[in-house]
């Protein structure tokens, strides 16, 4: 089914009002017809929707039921990921937002061999959102995650530091006991930093920097994955471990 995401200025008493590029795809792409039903996720909530009416620049949705289907983890995870080369950052993205994460932080680490100027951060960011926008609605989210500015190192690890669990999957990590007791740290409502590193993996004065302020070093495995293996792994374990033990697991 469709899924469509709106602000809380598209609602109504009973429904919403859908324009602008969603317009178009509705009509001229879609060509959906009054009484074609899908789902508009508005500030975190889906609703079924029938297409109740087709304005010359805009379409009436009326709920058909509200609160239909939450697909959000109870445990936030926001990706902080060390900027990997060309254009894995897009991969990162698109199957990190499939798995649940809640954002993602791109950061410069000492050993990253992309180099983004201004005018690219900018771009790059439009496009990198773009992507997010996508998964999410492919993989039926009720939310958008958020792609943030990208960040330097210093500024990554105070944020990841203020979440309640911050995990730095680090290659030179051996053995899963110290996986296992982070892992067993989440609990539901939390917020969870996950920074992991670029081609070049970290330097080790930043794994000290991190581990200095809360980090969680852990291991993926005796395995070296490659960047973006790492950043879907960890946020995969994450996922699995909440879908597992947390609401609604039978
Ligand atoms: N250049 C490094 C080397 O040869 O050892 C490998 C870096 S790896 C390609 C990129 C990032 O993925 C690492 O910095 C780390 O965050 C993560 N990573 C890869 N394998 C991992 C593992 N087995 N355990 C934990 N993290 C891992």
């Amino acid at each position: 089914m469709y899924n469509f995401f709106v602000d809380g200025s598209a609602r109504t008493d009973n429904g919403f009002i859908i324009d602008g590029k969603d317009y178009n795809h509705i009509c001229n792409v879609l060509r959906m017809q009054v009484g074609d039903t899908f789902l508009v996720s508005c500030e975190g909530m889906s609703s079924l929707c029938r297409l109740a009416q087709v304005h010359k620049e805009s379409v009436v949705a009326e709920i058909v039921e509200e609160n239909y289907r939450n697909t959000e983890l109870p445990v936030r995870f926001y990706l902080f990921q060390g900027l990997p080369k060309g254009d894995k950052m897009e991969l990162i993205i698109q199957k990190t937002v499939e798995l649940g994460v809640a954002g993602i932080i791109p950061v410069e680490m000492s050993r990253c061999i992309m180099k983004l100027d201004e005018k690219k951060k900018k771009t790059r960011k439009e496009r990198w959102q773009s992507i997010a926008e996508s998964a999410a609605k492919q993989s039926k989210r009720n939310v958008v995650p958020e792609v943030c500015d990208v960040l330097t190192y210093k500024q990554a690890i105070e944020k990841a530091a203020e979440m309640d669990v911050f995990l730095l999957p680090y290659e030179n990590e051996l053995g899963m006991a110290e996986t296992k007791r982070a892992l067993s740290r989440i609990k539901e409502g939390m917020s969870v930093g996950i920074l992991v590193g670029p081609e070049g993996g970290f330097d080790n004065k930043e794994v000290e920097l991190a581990r200095e302020i809360g980090a969680f070093v852990i291991s993926l495995g005796n395995r070296i994955l490659r960047a973006e293996t790492a950043a879907i792994t960890a946020v995969a374990m994450g996922m699995l471990h909440v879908e597992m033990n947390m609401e609604g697991d039978e």
